[in-house]
């Protein structure tokens, strides 16, 4: 039997067929006719004007605070329960991350501790130069709340939708809620370039001014000329073509997500203890993971299931562990915490990939079953 990966990448044909047309067209370079059509593409795909293709999520984090007007000295609020590289971005720019809570509903930043951060922090005069949201495991943040709030403020809002393409909210699609967005393409999301990012934005100027700043800021003239700090942060015209061919086939991923999903809850719902992270009603997630919960009570940690399923040659991982734990980020302040915390204690992603067939979703299923306690 194969080993079942969390979330592997799933290429076919199509991305074979444009890699090679991208090889053959000797445009092996960053940039090219498959970044154009790429950025046009997924443009098109989440109905903005416009995005900017990058060599990584991280990448487009980076500049979509700077382009926000983050800088030296200054406040980030970033929530606690995310990928680190949330917040590492806030400090490529001097910034400092301000880390705050998740709420229970979504797990995402919390509205309420948000709303008296800002209150607290506008009578202080120490309003944050922008807070980063980010919609984990592919469910969007609770933006009817959040985004009056900032615009109350006048502060600035990026959205980390790094693990959420193809989610929506409200109707609209994750990553263009806020003020500046970005997607990550790294070899486990939804959909991947191997590696690579996009950025899109309200106003076009931001993603012009990305497209710029990654290109190493050079400005229109034969001998290169600078008068701004840039980035390498351009897509390859090679990695580009890979994106186009899995972009075509992201709405057949996205389905194949949900019924894996749809199959974990089928079998684990009536289970004692097990859990599944909170599902907001505003919006439609994309299913990049299926997390499950584990009550305490059970005694049987996601530590213990991920070994345990490692034996059966299936990887699962625990849920994020939230930042304001993290070594790198303990000089940070945080507010509230035992939300993220709990999530920590009791999430288990298990393997959710695209490629998966109904019998791997049952061999996790199974494995997984010998993992617990047994029922009466
Ligand atoms: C993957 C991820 C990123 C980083 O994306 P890269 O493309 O790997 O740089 C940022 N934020 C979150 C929430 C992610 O899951």
């Amino acid at each position: 039997m194969d080993r079942i990966y969390l979330s592997p990448p799933h290429v076919g044909p199509v991305e074979r067929e444009l890699l090679l047309d991208a090889f053959d067209s000797n445009w092996i370079t960053p940039l090219g006719p498959h970044v154009d059509a790429f950025e046009a593409e997924i443009a098109e795909y989440v109905g903005t004007h416009s995005a900017a293709a990058l060599a990584s999520g991280t990448a487009g984090l980076h500049l979509a605070l700077g382009l926000v007007g983050v800088g030296p000295g200054d406040d980030v609020v970033v929530p606690s329960f995310t990928f680190a590289a949330t917040a590492f971005a806030a400090t490529y720019l001097g910034a400092r991350p301000c880390l705050i809570d998740s709420e229970p509903g979504t797990w995402n930043l919390d509205p309420d501790l948000l709303a008296a951060d800002l209150a607290e922090r506008a009578t202080a005069r120490r309003l944050p130069a922008a807070v980063v949201t980010v919609d984990l495991y592919g469910q969007c943040a609770d933006y009817d709340r959040i985004l009056p709030l900032c615009a109350q403020y006048g502060v600035p809002v990026v959205e980390d939708a790094a693990e959420a393409l193809g989610a929506t909210y409200r109707g609209r699609a994750a990553g263009t809620l806020a003020d500046v967005g970005i997607f990550s393409f790294n070899g486990n999301k939804i959909i991947t370039t191997s590696g690579g990012g996009m950025l899109v934005a309200r106003d076009p100027e931001h993603v012009r001014r990305a497209r710029y700043l990654a290109a190493q800021a050079r400005e229109p003239a034969l001998h290169y000329e600078h008068s701004e700090i840039g980035y390498g942060y351009r897509m390859s015209n090679l990695l580009a073509a890979l994106g186009r061919g899995q972009l075509r086939g992201l709405p057949g991923k996205l389905a194949r997500r949900r019924a894996v999903h749809e199959r974990y809850r089928a079998a684990l719902a009536d289970r004692p203890g097990v859990g599944f992270m909170p599902v907001s009603a505003a919006g439609t997630p994309n299913h990049w993971l299926t997390v499950i919960t584990l009550d305490p009570a059970l005694g049987v940690t996601p530590a213990d299931v991920c070994a345990h399923l490692e034996r059966h040659d299936i990887e699962a991982r625990p849920a994020w562990k939230p930042l304001h734990l993290q070594p790198a980020f303990a000089a940070a302040p945080m507010l509230g915490g035992p939300v993220a915390e709990a999530a920590f204690r009791t999430g288990c992603c298990l393997p959710s990939g695209s490629a998966m067939t109904d019998a791997d979703v049952d061999r996790v299923i199974d494995a997984l079953l010998g993992a617990l306690p047994a029922t009466g």
